[in-house]
Protein backbone atom coordinates (compact mmCIF):
# COMPACT_ATOMS: atom_id res chain seq x y z
CA UNK A 1 0.00 0.00 0.00
CA UNK A 2 1.45 3.05 -1.07
CA UNK A 3 1.80 6.71 1.37
CA UNK A 4 0.47 10.18 -0.65
CA UNK A 5 0.43 13.18 -0.02
CA UNK A 6 -1.86 15.97 -1.68
CA UNK A 7 -1.65 19.57 -1.44
CA UNK A 8 -4.27 21.87 -2.72
CA UNK A 9 -2.82 25.49 -2.77
CA UNK A 10 -5.58 28.46 -2.32
CA UNK A 11 -7.50 28.44 -6.11
CA UNK A 12 -7.77 25.15 -5.94
CA UNK A 13 -9.98 25.82 -2.99
CA UNK A 14 -11.02 29.13 -4.00
CA UNK A 15 -14.86 27.94 -3.35
CA UNK A 16 -16.89 25.71 -1.94
CA UNK A 17 -17.76 23.90 -4.92
CA UNK A 18 -13.94 23.86 -5.66
CA UNK A 19 -13.16 21.83 -2.28
CA UNK A 20 -15.56 19.52 -2.80
CA UNK A 21 -14.15 19.28 -6.93
CA UNK A 22 -10.66 18.93 -5.16
CA UNK A 23 -12.31 15.68 -2.32
CA UNK A 24 -13.44 13.89 -5.37
CA UNK A 25 -9.32 13.71 -6.45
CA UNK A 26 -8.48 12.31 -2.76
CA UNK A 27 -11.07 9.92 -2.90
CA UNK A 28 -10.10 8.66 -6.06
CA UNK A 29 -6.96 7.82 -4.65
CA UNK A 30 -7.98 6.90 -1.28
CA UNK A 31 -10.48 4.15 -3.21
CA UNK A 32 -7.83 2.79 -4.87
CA UNK A 33 -6.30 1.53 -1.10
CA UNK A 34 -3.35 4.02 -0.62
CA UNK A 35 -2.84 6.12 2.46
CA UNK A 36 -3.78 9.95 2.02
CA UNK A 37 -2.07 12.98 3.52
CA UNK A 38 -3.88 15.79 2.27
CA UNK A 39 -2.27 19.27 2.96
CA UNK A 40 -4.41 22.64 2.20
CA UNK A 41 -3.99 25.79 2.01
CA UNK A 42 -6.18 28.93 2.50
CA UNK A 43 -9.23 29.44 -0.03
CA UNK A 44 -7.54 32.34 -2.12
CA UNK A 45 -7.44 35.81 -1.65
CA UNK A 46 -7.60 35.02 2.03
CA UNK A 47 -4.68 34.87 3.18
CA UNK A 48 -4.39 38.54 1.87
CA UNK A 49 -6.98 39.71 3.54
CA UNK A 50 -5.91 38.43 6.95
CA UNK A 51 -2.68 40.39 6.41
CA UNK A 52 -4.88 43.68 5.61
CA UNK A 53 -6.34 43.36 8.54
CA UNK A 54 -3.59 43.26 10.82
CA UNK A 55 -2.09 46.05 8.75
CA UNK A 56 -5.36 47.85 9.46
CA UNK A 57 -4.39 47.64 13.43
CA UNK A 58 -0.86 49.11 12.89
CA UNK A 59 0.18 47.43 15.64
CA UNK A 60 3.71 45.66 14.90
CA UNK A 61 3.61 42.12 16.76
CA UNK A 62 4.74 38.89 14.21
CA UNK A 63 3.48 36.53 17.28
CA UNK A 64 -0.02 37.65 16.47
CA UNK A 65 0.48 38.36 12.97
CA UNK A 66 0.95 34.15 12.89
CA UNK A 67 -1.72 33.71 14.91
CA UNK A 68 -4.47 35.77 12.53
CA UNK A 69 -2.52 34.85 9.26
CA UNK A 70 -2.23 30.74 9.94
CA UNK A 71 -6.31 31.23 10.48
CA UNK A 72 -6.96 30.85 6.54
CA UNK A 73 -5.60 27.54 6.15
CA UNK A 74 -7.30 26.11 9.58
CA UNK A 75 -11.01 26.88 8.21
CA UNK A 76 -10.01 25.16 4.36
CA UNK A 77 -9.07 22.13 6.53
CA UNK A 78 -12.38 21.61 8.08
CA UNK A 79 -13.72 22.42 5.42
CA UNK A 80 -12.33 19.57 3.04
CA UNK A 81 -12.98 17.11 5.78
CA UNK A 82 -16.24 17.99 5.97
CA UNK A 83 -16.49 17.68 1.80
CA UNK A 84 -14.63 14.13 2.33
CA UNK A 85 -17.35 13.51 4.92
CA UNK A 86 -20.19 14.17 2.67
CA UNK A 87 -18.46 11.82 0.10
CA UNK A 88 -18.25 8.88 2.91
CA UNK A 89 -14.72 9.00 3.21
CA UNK A 90 -13.59 8.96 7.06
CA UNK A 91 -11.51 11.97 7.42
CA UNK A 92 -10.52 15.10 9.92
CA UNK A 93 -8.84 18.03 10.10
CA UNK A 94 -5.09 18.70 11.80
CA UNK A 95 -3.40 22.06 12.62
CA UNK A 96 0.05 21.93 13.38
CA UNK A 97 0.01 22.04 17.45
CA UNK A 98 -2.32 19.09 17.08
CA UNK A 99 0.52 17.02 15.77
CA UNK A 100 2.58 18.52 16.29
CA UNK A 101 4.48 20.70 13.35
CA UNK A 102 7.49 22.08 15.27
CA UNK A 103 9.47 24.95 13.73
CA UNK A 104 12.46 27.27 14.48
CA UNK A 105 13.22 30.70 13.72
CA UNK A 106 11.28 34.58 13.62
CA UNK A 107 7.87 34.77 13.27
CA UNK A 108 6.29 35.02 10.05
CA UNK A 109 9.30 32.89 8.35
CA UNK A 110 10.11 30.69 10.61
CA UNK A 111 11.41 27.22 9.42
CA UNK A 112 9.72 23.29 9.91
CA UNK A 113 12.06 21.34 12.08
CA UNK A 114 10.13 18.61 12.74
CA UNK A 115 6.58 16.99 11.83
CA UNK A 116 5.97 14.37 14.41
CA UNK A 117 3.62 11.82 11.98
CA UNK A 118 2.69 9.43 14.72
CA UNK A 119 -1.02 10.80 14.85
CA UNK A 120 -1.57 10.54 11.28
CA UNK A 121 -0.19 6.83 10.95
CA UNK A 122 -3.06 6.08 13.60
CA UNK A 123 -5.31 7.75 11.02
CA UNK A 124 -4.10 5.68 8.31
CA UNK A 125 -4.23 2.29 10.55
CA UNK A 126 -7.99 3.48 10.63
CA UNK A 127 -8.20 3.72 7.20
CA UNK A 128 -8.98 7.72 7.73
CA UNK A 129 -7.74 10.04 5.64
CA UNK A 130 -5.57 13.20 7.45
CA UNK A 131 -6.27 16.28 6.41
CA UNK A 132 -3.29 19.25 7.72
CA UNK A 133 -3.51 22.79 7.96
CA UNK A 134 -0.48 23.61 5.35
CA UNK A 135 1.74 27.03 5.85
CA UNK A 136 2.03 26.68 10.05
CA UNK A 137 3.35 25.47 12.93
CA UNK A 138 4.44 26.00 16.97
CA UNK A 139 7.49 27.52 18.39
CA UNK A 140 9.58 26.15 21.08
CA UNK A 141 7.61 28.16 23.46
CA UNK A 142 4.31 26.70 21.90
CA UNK A 143 3.28 30.19 20.13
CA UNK A 144 1.72 29.64 16.83
CA UNK A 145 3.84 30.14 13.74
CA UNK A 146 3.66 30.76 9.90
CA UNK A 147 6.56 29.36 7.43
CA UNK A 148 7.07 32.19 4.92
CA UNK A 149 4.59 33.02 2.11
CA UNK A 150 3.65 30.06 -0.50
CA UNK A 151 4.87 27.98 2.29
CA UNK A 152 2.16 24.77 2.27
CA UNK A 153 4.28 23.12 -0.36
CA UNK A 154 6.79 22.84 2.11
CA UNK A 155 4.62 21.53 4.76
CA UNK A 156 3.13 19.16 2.46
CA UNK A 157 6.92 18.47 1.53
CA UNK A 158 8.30 17.71 5.00
CA UNK A 159 5.33 15.71 5.71
CA UNK A 160 5.99 13.42 2.90
CA UNK A 161 9.47 12.97 3.60
CA UNK A 162 7.99 12.23 7.69
CA UNK A 163 5.72 9.68 6.35
CA UNK A 164 8.13 8.31 3.86
CA UNK A 165 5.61 8.64 1.54
CA UNK A 166 5.82 7.47 -1.86
CA UNK A 167 4.69 10.46 -3.66
CA UNK A 168 3.65 14.08 -2.89
CA UNK A 169 1.48 15.94 -5.59
CA UNK A 170 1.44 19.60 -5.35
CA UNK A 171 -2.45 20.42 -7.04
CA UNK A 172 -2.58 23.46 -8.41
CA UNK A 173 -3.70 25.91 -11.27
CA UNK A 174 -1.76 25.01 -13.88
CA UNK A 175 -0.73 21.65 -15.44
CA UNK A 176 2.89 21.48 -14.44
CA UNK A 177 6.38 23.78 -13.97
CA UNK A 178 6.50 25.42 -16.99
CA UNK A 179 9.56 26.91 -19.57
CA UNK A 180 8.13 30.21 -17.78
CA UNK A 181 4.82 31.44 -16.38
CA UNK A 182 1.81 30.67 -18.33
CA UNK A 183 0.04 33.81 -17.76
CA UNK A 184 3.16 35.87 -18.90
CA UNK A 185 4.25 33.93 -22.31
CA UNK A 186 2.16 32.32 -24.67
CA UNK A 187 4.12 29.43 -26.42
CA UNK A 188 5.37 28.09 -23.47
CA UNK A 189 5.61 24.45 -22.85
CA UNK A 190 5.18 22.09 -20.05
CA UNK A 191 8.35 20.52 -19.09
CA UNK A 192 7.67 16.79 -17.80
CA UNK A 193 10.82 16.47 -15.56
CA UNK A 194 13.14 19.02 -14.05
CA UNK A 195 16.07 18.33 -11.81
CA UNK A 196 15.88 19.48 -8.05
CA UNK A 197 18.51 22.19 -8.73
CA UNK A 198 17.00 23.39 -11.18
CA UNK A 199 13.63 23.96 -9.92
CA UNK A 200 15.66 25.41 -6.69
CA UNK A 201 16.62 28.15 -9.16
CA UNK A 202 13.34 28.91 -11.06
CA UNK A 203 11.16 29.11 -7.86
CA UNK A 204 14.25 31.33 -6.24
CA UNK A 205 14.43 33.84 -9.39
CA UNK A 206 10.51 33.74 -9.55
CA UNK A 207 8.40 30.92 -10.70
CA UNK A 208 6.05 31.04 -7.86
CA UNK A 209 4.51 26.99 -8.64
CA UNK A 210 6.70 26.02 -5.77
CA UNK A 211 8.13 27.62 -2.76
CA UNK A 212 12.00 27.79 -2.81
CA UNK A 213 12.51 26.05 0.59
CA UNK A 214 9.76 23.10 -0.48
CA UNK A 215 11.66 22.08 -3.30
CA UNK A 216 15.54 22.41 -0.75
CA UNK A 217 13.63 20.07 1.89
CA UNK A 218 12.50 17.52 -1.05
CA UNK A 219 15.97 17.44 -2.63
CA UNK A 220 17.53 17.08 1.09
CA UNK A 221 14.76 14.21 2.01
CA UNK A 222 14.65 12.81 -1.91
CA UNK A 223 11.11 13.38 -1.45
CA UNK A 224 9.26 12.17 -4.86
CA UNK A 225 7.59 15.69 -5.98
CA UNK A 226 5.07 16.30 -8.54
CA UNK A 227 3.38 19.19 -9.84
CA UNK A 228 -0.22 18.56 -11.31
CA UNK A 229 -3.70 20.56 -11.88
CA UNK A 230 -6.51 20.28 -10.18
CA UNK A 231 -8.14 21.21 -12.89
CA UNK A 232 -6.56 18.47 -14.84
CA UNK A 233 -6.02 15.42 -12.62
CA UNK A 234 -5.83 12.94 -15.27
CA UNK A 235 -2.71 15.34 -16.50
CA UNK A 236 0.69 13.73 -14.88
CA UNK A 237 2.30 17.17 -14.36
CA UNK A 238 5.71 17.23 -14.03
CA UNK A 239 8.37 15.18 -11.91
CA UNK A 240 10.93 16.79 -9.77
CA UNK A 241 13.67 15.06 -9.31
CA UNK A 242 17.43 14.19 -9.02
CA UNK A 243 17.72 12.94 -12.21
CA UNK A 244 19.63 15.28 -14.14
CA UNK A 245 19.94 13.64 -17.78
CA UNK A 246 16.75 14.97 -19.53
CA UNK A 247 17.70 18.29 -18.04
CA UNK A 248 21.43 18.34 -19.80
CA UNK A 249 19.89 18.12 -23.34
CA UNK A 250 18.95 21.60 -23.21
CA UNK A 251 21.27 24.75 -22.14
CA UNK A 252 17.79 26.94 -20.43
CA UNK A 253 15.37 24.95 -19.27
CA UNK A 254 13.34 28.43 -18.27
CA UNK A 255 12.59 32.26 -18.02
CA UNK A 256 11.80 33.64 -14.61
CA UNK A 257 10.94 36.49 -13.12
CA UNK A 258 10.37 38.52 -10.01
CA UNK A 259 8.84 42.25 -9.85
CA UNK A 260 9.60 42.88 -6.84
CA UNK A 261 13.29 44.42 -6.35
CA UNK A 262 14.81 47.35 -5.40
CA UNK A 263 18.69 48.50 -5.78
CA UNK A 264 20.52 50.24 -3.54
CA UNK A 265 23.92 51.78 -4.21
CA UNK A 266 25.96 53.36 -1.23
CA UNK A 267 28.74 55.70 -3.02
CA UNK A 268 31.66 55.69 -2.21
CA UNK A 269 32.45 53.51 0.75
CA UNK A 270 35.38 53.09 2.69
CA UNK A 271 37.33 49.71 1.09
CA UNK A 272 38.76 47.82 4.09
CA UNK A 273 38.12 44.68 4.84
CA UNK A 274 35.16 44.44 7.10
CA UNK A 275 32.82 47.08 5.83
CA UNK A 276 30.69 44.57 3.81
CA UNK A 277 30.30 42.32 6.35
CA UNK A 278 29.16 44.91 8.45
CA UNK A 279 26.68 46.10 6.18
CA UNK A 280 25.31 42.65 5.38
CA UNK A 281 25.13 41.75 8.44
CA UNK A 282 22.96 44.27 9.86
CA UNK A 283 20.72 43.69 6.84
CA UNK A 284 20.37 39.81 8.02
CA UNK A 285 20.13 40.59 11.35
CA UNK A 286 16.55 42.11 10.46
CA UNK A 287 15.77 39.16 8.21
CA UNK A 288 16.71 41.63 4.89
CA UNK A 289 17.07 39.08 2.03
CA UNK A 290 20.04 40.67 -0.15
CA UNK A 291 19.89 39.26 -3.61
CA UNK A 292 22.50 40.73 -6.11
CA UNK A 293 25.36 42.15 -4.88
CA UNK A 294 27.86 44.04 -7.32
CA UNK A 295 31.20 46.08 -6.17
CA UNK A 296 33.73 48.23 -8.18
CA UNK A 297 36.72 49.56 -5.94
CA UNK A 298 38.52 52.31 -7.34
CA UNK A 299 41.90 51.36 -6.24
CA UNK A 300 43.57 54.65 -6.06
CA UNK A 301 41.18 56.39 -4.42
CA UNK A 302 40.28 53.67 -1.62
CA UNK A 303 36.89 54.21 -2.05
CA UNK A 304 34.45 51.72 -3.28
CA UNK A 305 30.40 51.74 -4.65
CA UNK A 306 28.31 48.87 -3.63
CA UNK A 307 25.34 47.95 -5.00
CA UNK A 308 22.72 45.69 -4.27
CA UNK A 309 18.98 44.65 -4.70
CA UNK A 310 16.41 44.16 -1.76
CA UNK A 311 12.56 42.95 -2.14
CA UNK A 312 10.79 46.13 -2.75
CA UNK A 313 8.83 45.51 0.75
CA UNK A 314 12.68 45.51 2.39
CA UNK A 315 13.38 48.45 0.92
CA UNK A 316 12.66 51.35 3.43
CA UNK A 317 13.88 48.82 6.43
CA UNK A 318 16.85 48.43 4.50
CA UNK A 319 17.29 52.47 4.28
CA UNK A 320 17.37 52.51 7.99
CA UNK A 321 19.69 49.87 8.64
CA UNK A 322 22.38 52.34 6.39
CA UNK A 323 21.17 55.16 7.82
CA UNK A 324 22.20 53.97 11.49
CA UNK A 325 25.72 52.50 10.00
CA UNK A 326 26.20 56.19 8.82
CA UNK A 327 27.93 56.53 12.72
CA UNK A 328 30.19 52.84 12.22
CA UNK A 329 31.15 53.07 7.98
CA UNK A 330 32.04 55.85 6.07
CA UNK A 331 30.35 56.90 2.77
CA UNK A 332 29.23 59.96 0.71
CA UNK A 333 26.18 59.33 -0.14
CA UNK A 334 22.85 56.68 -0.79
CA UNK A 335 21.06 56.01 -3.94
CA UNK A 336 17.91 53.73 -4.19
CA UNK A 337 15.65 52.68 -7.20
CA UNK A 338 12.37 50.84 -6.82
CA UNK A 339 10.03 49.38 -10.05
CA UNK A 340 12.81 47.14 -11.32
CA UNK A 341 12.28 43.54 -12.18
CA UNK A 342 14.50 40.53 -12.56
CA UNK A 343 14.69 38.33 -15.47
CA UNK A 344 16.17 34.61 -15.57
CA UNK A 345 17.39 32.16 -17.65
CA UNK A 346 17.75 28.59 -15.92
CA UNK A 347 19.05 25.35 -17.26
CA UNK A 348 21.59 23.07 -15.91
CA UNK A 349 22.62 22.16 -19.61
CA UNK A 350 24.46 25.83 -18.95
CA UNK A 351 27.53 24.40 -17.31
CA UNK A 352 28.72 22.48 -20.59
CA UNK A 353 28.07 25.16 -23.47
CA UNK A 354 29.62 28.39 -23.25
CA UNK A 355 28.44 31.82 -25.01
CA UNK A 356 24.89 31.59 -23.23
CA UNK A 357 25.26 34.85 -21.41
CA UNK A 358 26.08 36.21 -24.62
CA UNK A 359 23.64 35.10 -26.35
CA UNK A 360 21.08 36.34 -23.42
CA UNK A 361 22.34 40.07 -23.27
CA UNK A 362 22.35 40.37 -27.31
CA UNK A 363 18.74 39.10 -26.84
CA UNK A 364 17.83 41.72 -24.54
CA UNK A 365 19.70 44.41 -26.25
CA UNK A 366 18.46 43.41 -30.01
CA UNK A 367 15.06 44.34 -28.05
CA UNK A 368 16.17 48.14 -26.64
CA UNK A 369 16.29 46.61 -22.74
CA UNK A 370 18.83 47.84 -20.45
CA UNK A 371 20.43 45.79 -18.16
CA UNK A 372 21.21 47.62 -14.70
CA UNK A 373 22.78 44.55 -12.53
CA UNK A 374 23.85 41.08 -13.70
CA UNK A 375 24.53 38.03 -11.23
CA UNK A 376 25.01 34.44 -12.21
CA UNK A 377 25.74 31.13 -10.68
CA UNK A 378 26.32 27.69 -12.48
CA UNK A 379 22.98 27.16 -13.90
CA UNK A 380 21.41 30.60 -13.56
CA UNK A 381 22.19 34.32 -15.42
CA UNK A 382 19.95 37.19 -13.49
CA UNK A 383 19.53 40.47 -14.89
CA UNK A 384 18.14 43.47 -13.32
CA UNK A 385 15.47 45.81 -15.55
CA UNK A 386 13.28 48.43 -15.79
CA UNK A 387 10.10 46.90 -14.69
CA UNK A 388 8.02 47.91 -17.74
CA UNK A 389 10.10 46.07 -19.90
CA UNK A 390 9.47 42.72 -17.95
CA UNK A 391 7.25 40.70 -20.35
CA UNK A 392 9.12 41.43 -23.57
CA UNK A 393 12.52 40.49 -21.96
CA UNK A 394 10.59 36.89 -20.88
CA UNK A 395 9.40 36.40 -23.90
CA UNK A 396 12.10 37.67 -26.12
CA UNK A 397 14.59 35.49 -24.34
CA UNK A 398 12.03 32.05 -24.58
CA UNK A 399 12.10 32.30 -27.53
CA UNK A 400 15.95 33.56 -28.48
CA UNK A 401 16.60 30.10 -26.41
CA UNK A 402 14.08 28.21 -28.66
CA UNK A 403 11.92 26.88 -25.28
CA UNK A 404 8.88 27.27 -27.33
CA UNK A 405 10.42 24.34 -29.85
CA UNK A 406 11.75 21.50 -28.01
P1 LIG B 1 -1.12 27.74 -5.50
O1 LIG B 1 -2.18 28.71 -5.09
O2 LIG B 1 -1.67 26.46 -6.03
O3 LIG B 1 -0.06 27.54 -4.47
P2 LIG B 1 0.59 29.56 -6.94
O4 LIG B 1 -0.15 30.77 -7.42
O5 LIG B 1 1.45 29.69 -5.76
O6 LIG B 1 -0.45 28.38 -6.79
O7 LIG B 1 1.49 28.99 -8.14
C1 LIG B 1 0.91 28.68 -9.38
C2 LIG B 1 1.20 29.80 -10.38
O8 LIG B 1 2.61 29.87 -10.61
C3 LIG B 1 0.62 29.59 -11.76
O9 LIG B 1 -0.70 30.05 -11.83
C4 LIG B 1 1.56 30.37 -12.66
O10 LIG B 1 1.03 31.62 -13.05
C5 LIG B 1 2.78 30.65 -11.79
N1 LIG B 1 4.04 30.29 -12.44
C6 LIG B 1 5.13 31.09 -12.53
N2 LIG B 1 6.10 30.48 -13.19
C7 LIG B 1 5.66 29.26 -13.56
C8 LIG B 1 6.22 28.17 -14.28
N3 LIG B 1 7.46 28.21 -14.76
N4 LIG B 1 5.46 27.05 -14.45
C9 LIG B 1 4.20 26.98 -13.96
N5 LIG B 1 3.61 27.99 -13.28
C10 LIG B 1 4.32 29.12 -13.07
N1 LIG C 1 -1.89 30.72 2.41
C1 LIG C 1 -0.48 31.00 2.43
C2 LIG C 1 -0.13 32.05 1.39
O1 LIG C 1 -1.00 32.54 0.70
C3 LIG C 1 0.35 29.76 2.28
C4 LIG C 1 0.14 28.99 1.01
O2 LIG C 1 -0.85 29.16 0.31
O3 LIG C 1 0.99 28.16 0.69
O4 LIG C 1 1.01 32.40 1.27
MG1 LIG D 1 1.80 28.46 -4.09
Amino acid sequence: MSTLVLKFGGTSVGTTDLISSAAKIIQKEYEDGHNVAVVVSAMSGATNSLIEHVNSIGQENEAEYDVVVSSGEQVTAGLMSLALNKLGIPARSWLGWQLPILTEGDHKSAMITKIVPDKIEIEFKKKRVAVLAGFQGISNDNRITTIGRGGSDNTAVFLASSLNADRCDIYTDVDGVYTSDPKVTSKVRKLDKVSYEEMIEMASQGAKVLQTASVESAMKHDVNLHVRSTFNPADTGTQISRDIEESNERAVTGVAYSKDEAKITIIDLDDRPGVAAEIFESLSAKSINVDMIVQNNFIERKMTNLTFTVPMTDLKKSLDVITVLENQISFTRVLSEENLSKVSIIGSGMRNQPGIAAKMFTCLSENKINIEVIATSEIKISVLIDRSMTEKAVNALHEKFGLDQL
